[in-house]
């Protein structure tokens, strides 16, 4: 049998040249979106310079690769990309899979826990909560200027896909094994600029929703919008701030 055809990085380049200026991304709106479609949004954000080309890359994910390393950077430095009623998710460019496909809708947002009772205000539980909503990247307490003070607040990942919580329901398990009385947690997202009141979801309004109608009788309103919170503090000092 004869020999493998070998090869070296030297007859990759243009390849190589081409992945190291793409990125895969993730165009989330109600359908999957046409290549052309996603084409066009892409010159919409990058008109003055044509700087991008759009290709399918399988798995309902597209190819973007950049004409100069400018553009690249401030296509993944400013990700996600809010354009009309549609979200524009980047990683740096990996083979596409059903894998990247769901870890694009993944977004990290700052998320404040509210209406927690004072002995309930811990670094612990407030993880413990957040890790319902996404992949909690970081969690502490933070200084409020409202009252009670202090406010846990984690980074987590969420799927922008789904519509928002806008509140979690939490119950403590006493030692004897029976439950306590239920409760809500109310969650306030930092950072979130448009925020759809009909179907929950982050990136555009009701006027241009392409999505159905959740039912809006338990309070989803523009309270879920968060102020930035003040310095992380200590949990166990934060009576004295
Ligand atoms: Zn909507």
């Amino acid at each position: 049998m004869a020999s493998p055809v070998e090869f070296t990085d030297e007859v990759l380049e243009a390849g190589l040249n081409k992945a190291r200026l793409s990125l895969v991304g993730r165009l989330l709106c109600s359908s999957h979106p046409s290549r052309i479609r996603a084409q066009h949004m892409a010159n919409n954000i990058w008109a003055k310079r044509a700087a991008v080309t759009v290709l399918d890359a399988g798995f309902r994910l597209f190819q973007f690769v950049f004409a100069n390393q400018v553009d690249y950077n401030e296509a993944l430095g400013k990700a996600p990309w809010f354009i009309q009623s549609k979200i524009l998710t980047f990683k740096r460019w990996e083979t596409p899979s059903e894998e990247l496909f769901q870890e694009l809708a993944r977004v990290p947002y700052s998320v404040q826990l509210w209406n927690l009772p004072e002995e309930y205000r811990t670094v612990a539980l407030g993880a413990l909560l957040a890790a319902r909503l996404g992949t909690v990247e970081d969690a502490a307490m933070y200084a409020v200027w409202e009252s009670p003070g202090c406010v846990f607040r984690a980074r987590v990942k969420i799927d922008v896909s789904a519509p928002l919580e806008h509140r979690l329901e939490a119950r403590k398990r006493n030692p004897d094994g029976s439950a306590g009385p239920s409760f809500w947690v109310s969650l306030r997202y930092e950072g979130v600029k448009t925020v759809c009141y009909r179907c929950r979801r982050i990136g555009h309004n009701q006027h241009n929703c392409p999505f159905e109608l959740i039912a809006r009788d338990d309070g989803f309103g523009p309270e879920i919008i968060g102020n930035k919170t003040g310095p992380k503090i200590n949990e166990f000092s934060y009576a004295s701030v």
